[in-house]
């Protein structure tokens, strides 16, 4: 043990050395036949946006892009979330659009993440007017990555045979709470996760909102979670108080969430430090009264 504890630590040590080790130049020696392919800058053809258009295109590029390890280069998510369509649904016409749309601006890569939406992992920067022209010209462009109209939801009745509850449309009825571009934005990051039963595909245990379908003699309730969060801080929500039923659980939310916008202390707070300054007893307060 004690001798393999010390190849170990040799190893990580050498690691971090600038002379490399035996084992690192085989590393190195493996690397240099891989050569990063980045995808090219295409022309954008004398495009300009309109005024109107810049309005659009800048919240879409600080919503839907994100900073990568090359300087010229973001990655890029296309937005699944919309209350026109199942989250994370995509065509099979729509589909072979951004499979083009790989080809064309990404290097063919594209990528699908845990969030049910896709991504470019890296379009270069003076391309990002013209994909973000095309996806538009195809309702992807939604701007409304990491909102709360960016909901986690599992199939639920709609599609699955161990479901307890529906999950899509109530995910319908919450995005159409705030659909204002605007309004979404000021909001800031709240994640909503739906889950139709305790399987938990909708992974509403570490949503900011959390909100799991149960059955009681035959009837759709659901239970509501607060604060649970992936993040480095990782923790499961914690619950809220009794399940509210079908026809509550879209108001419910809609309280929970002007509650916070009342009690936050400006727009920079989060939902979550909110919930923690204030405590989930005043959320409870403000839900049952
Ligand atoms: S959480 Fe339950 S209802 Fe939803 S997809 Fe998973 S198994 Fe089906």
């Amino acid at each position: 043990m004690k001798t393999f504890k010390s190849n170990v630590e040799l190893v990580f040590n050498n690691l971090n050395s600038e002379k490399p080790s035996r084992n690192t130049i085989g590393i190195l020696a493996i690397k240099e036949r891989f050569e990063t392919a980045l995808p090219r800058s295409i022309p954008l053809n004398g495009y300009s946006l309109e005024s109107h258009q810049k309005n659009e295109y800048s919240r879409w590029l600080k919503i839907n892009t994100v900073a990568t390890k090359f300087k010229n280069y973001k990655a890029v998510y296309i937005s699944l979330k919309h209350p026109d369509r199942a989250p994370g649904d995509i065509t099979a016409a729509e589909m072979r659009f951004v499979a083009n749309i790989a080809d064309h601006y990404s290097g063919g890569l594209v990528r699908t993440s845990h969030t049910q939406n896709l991504l470019l992992p890296l379009v270069h920067n003076s391309n990002l007017v013209s994909l973000w022209r095309e996806l538009s010209s195809t309702n992807l462009s939604a701007a409304n990555i990491d909102t709360m109209q960016d909901i986690i939801c599992c199939p639920g009745f709609e599609f699955c045979s161990l479901a307890n509850t529906t999950s899509i449309p109530i995910a319908h009825e919450i995005q159409n709470l705030f659909t204002d571009p605007d309004e979404l934005q000021a909001l800031g990051n709240i994640q909503i996760k739906i889950s139709g039963c305790m399987n938990a595909c909708g992974h509403h245990h570490i949503g900011h909102i959390g909100i799991l379908g149960v059955d009681k003699k035959g009837e759709e309730w659901f239970q509501i979670t607060l604060g649970g969060r992936a993040d480095e801080k990782l923790q499961l929500g914690k619950r809220l108080g009794p399940a509210v039923d079908r026809a509550s659980i879209t108001s419910t939310v809609e309280v929970i969430i002007r509650h916070y916008l009342s009690e936050r202390i400006d727009q920079q707070e989060h939902f979550l430090t909110t919930l923690d300054r204030i405590g989930i007893d005043s959320f409870k307060e403000a839900v049952y009264g």
